[in-house]
C-alpha cells in the first residue's frame, strides 16, 4: 500500500527517458527552486518526492530496523524479514528500472535512503543494498532478455543476489582472479574455481561471477575475463560456510566453489572477454551508495556521542561543556557533512550519465575513513562505557571497519584519485 502510494506519486513526476539505464533525467529533480524551476545551478533542495521517500525510510529504520539491530548482531542472523518488508515498499527496488519492475529512481535517491538504513545498522544496510552491487552489472550491461529475467525476479520477489569478485588469492588485484571458464561444444561456458568473502552468498538466487576466459597470461586484463549470470542451484556450485566478521555481522559472508559449472553463452554479459570491464564499471554504480552507507554510521556516532555527552558529568558539569569534547563532535560533522557532500556529487553525475569514477572513489574513501574516525571518536567520548557492548557505540566502531575494505581498500580508491588526477593533470 505505502509502496503503491510512493511509487505513484514518484512515477507521476521522475519516471522519463534514461541516459543511464534505470536514472530519470529530469533537471527539476536535481535543481529544485521552490517554484520547481531549474536553471541549471547549483541546489541543494530535496523535492517533495524525495522528502517522502526519506520520510519513509526514516520510518522503517525507526520502527524495523533499531529495534532489532543489536539482537541480529549477536546473533548473526540474516534480516530476512527485515529485507522482505523492505522489498515490499520499494526500498530495495528503487535501483532497478521501472521497465523490469523496480522504481528506476536515481542513484541519488537510493544513495539518501541507504543513509537512512544505515543509520539503523550497516548490517542491515549492507544485507540490503549487496543487492544493488550483484544487480549493477546487469543493470549496466545486461541485455534486454537479462534483464527482463534476472532484474525483473528481483523486482518481482525478495530475491538475494551477489556480486561474486573476490578469491581467496586476490580482492584488490582483480586481474589476479583465477576462476576458469572454459568454452564447451554446445558453445556454454563451465565455471571451475572458487570464490571469497560474497556478501549474500548463502541467500542468493543468481550471482555476477567474473572469470579468466583467457588462458594466455599475457593476454590484457581489458580482454582476458568474462562476467557471467549464473543461477545458484546450477549444479555444481557449492557455497561456503557464514564467515564470522568483525562487524556487520547479520549480513551474509561466504566463499563458494565453482566445479564443472555449466553457464549457458545467453548468461555471459556484453560479449565474451568484456567481464573486467563490467566488474569494475559497475562500482561507479555501487560506490556512492556504499559512502552513503558510511555516512549513516557516522551520523548516528555522532548522536550517540553528542546525547551521551549532554548526561554525563565530569567534574561538576557536562562533558559536553569541555572544549576537548566539543572539537571532537566538531570534527565528526565536518567529516559528515563533508562525505554527505561527496556521496551526493558522486551520484549526481551518475545520474547525469557522466562519468563518476573520481568522485565515487572520493566519497567512499572520504565517507569511509570518517565513519572509522567517528565511530573510534564516539567510543572515547563514551570513556568507559564506549568499550562495552551494553552501549551502541562499540558496535558502531566494529561494523565501520569494512567501509574501508570492502568495494575497494581506502588504499586502492586513493590510487584509483591519483590516476584519475594525473589522466586530468595531463590532458587525457
Ligand atoms: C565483509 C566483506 C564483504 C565482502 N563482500 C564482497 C562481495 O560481495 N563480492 C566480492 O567480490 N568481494 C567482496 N569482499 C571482498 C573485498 O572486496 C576484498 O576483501 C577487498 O577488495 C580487499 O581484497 P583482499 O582482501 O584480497 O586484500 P588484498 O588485496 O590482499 O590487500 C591487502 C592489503 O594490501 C593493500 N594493498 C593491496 N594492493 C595495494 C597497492 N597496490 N598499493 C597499496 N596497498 C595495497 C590493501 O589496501 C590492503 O590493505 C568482501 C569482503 C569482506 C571482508
Amino acid at each position: 500500500m505505502v509502496f503503491n502510494l510512493v511509487r505513484s506519486a514518484v512515477t507521476r513526476t521522475v519516471f522519463r527517458k534514461t541516459v543511464n539505464p534505470f536514472v530519470a533525467i529530469n533537471k527539476n529533480r536535481f535543481s529544485t527552486h521552490d517554484d520547481g524551476s531549474s536553471d541549471g545551478g547549483i541546489c541543494f533542495e530535496l523535492t517533495e518526492d524525495q522528502k517522502s521517500m526519506l520520510d519513509l525510510a526514516e520510518k522503517f529504520t525507526k520502527d524495523e530496523v533499531i529495534p532489532k539491530a543489536a539482537e541480529l548482531d549477536r546473533t548473526g542472523e540474516f534480516p530476512m524479514e527485515i529485507f522482505k518488508k523492505a522489498h515490499e515498499l520499494g526500498l530495495v527496488t528503487e535501483t532497478l528500472p521501472v521497465e523490469y519492475g523496480g522504481m528506476g529512481l536515481p542513484l541519488l535517491d537510493h544513495c539518501m535512503i541507504a543513509e537512512k538504513i544505515a543509520y539503523g545498522c550497516t548490517g542491515v544496510g549492507t544485507a540490503l543494498s549487496a543487492n544493488t552491487l550483484g544487480q549493477a552489472p546487469v543493470i549496466l550491461f545486461g541485455n534486454d532478455e537479462q534483464k527482463k529475467e534476472y532484474l525483473g525476479r528481483c523486482a518481482a520477489e525478495p530475491l538475494i543476489c551477489a556480486y561474486a569478485v573476490t578469491e581467496p588469492g586476490t580482492g584488490s588485484d582483480v586481474a589476479g582472479v583465477r576462476t576458469k571458464a572454459t568454452k564447451n561444444a554446445d558453445g556454454d561456458f563451465v565455471l571451475d574455481g572458487q570464490k571469497m568473502w560474497i556478501t549474500g552468498a548463502g541467500y542468493a538466487n543468481w550471482f555476477f561471477v567474473l572469470a579468466r576466459s583467457n588462458p594466455d597470461p599475457k593476454a590484457k586484463a581489458s580482454e582476458a575475463f568474462t562476467g557471467f549470470i549464473v543461477e545458484a542451484d546450477t549444479p555444481g556450485v557449492t557455497i561456503g560456510r557464514k564467515e564470522w566478521n568483525m562487524g556487520q555481522r547479520c549480513s551474509d559472508t561466504r566463499g563458494i566453489t565453482f566445479e564443472g559449472v555449466v553457464v549457458p553463452k545467453k548468461n555471459v554479459l556484453l560479449t565474451e572477454g568484456k567481464g573486467f570491464r563490467i566488474a569494475m564499471g559497475a562500482f561507479d554504480l555501487t560506490r556512492p551508495p556504499v559512502a552513503s552507507g558510511a555516512v549513516g554510521l557516522a551520523q548516528r556516532a555522532l548522536d550517540e556521542a553528542t546525547q551521551y555527552s549532554l548526561q554525563r558529568t565530569t567534574f561538576g558539569r557536562p562533558i559536553a561543556t569541555h572544549q576537548a569534547i566539543q572539537f571532537m563532535l566538531a570534527d565528526m560533522i565536518i567529516g559528515i557533512t563533508t562525505s554527505r557532500m561527496a556521496y551526493m556529487r558522486a551520484a549526481y553525475d551518475f545520474d547525469h550519465g557522466r562519468r563518476n569514477t573520481y568522485w565515487a572513489s572520493i566519497a567512499k574513501c572520504l565517507a569511509g575513513d570518517v565513519a572509522n574516525k567517528c565511530a573510534a571518536d564516539a567510543v572515547q567520548i563514551f570513556g568507559g562505557a564506549g568499550f562495552n557492548s551494553e552501549y551502541p557505540v562499540e558496535k558502531l566502531m566494529r561494523d565501520a571497519k569494512i567501509f574501508q575494505i570492502y568495494e575497494g581498500t581506502a588504499q586502492i580508491q586513493r590510487m584509483i584519485i591519483a590516476r584519475e588526477h594525473f589522466q586530468q593533470a595531463m590532458g587525457q
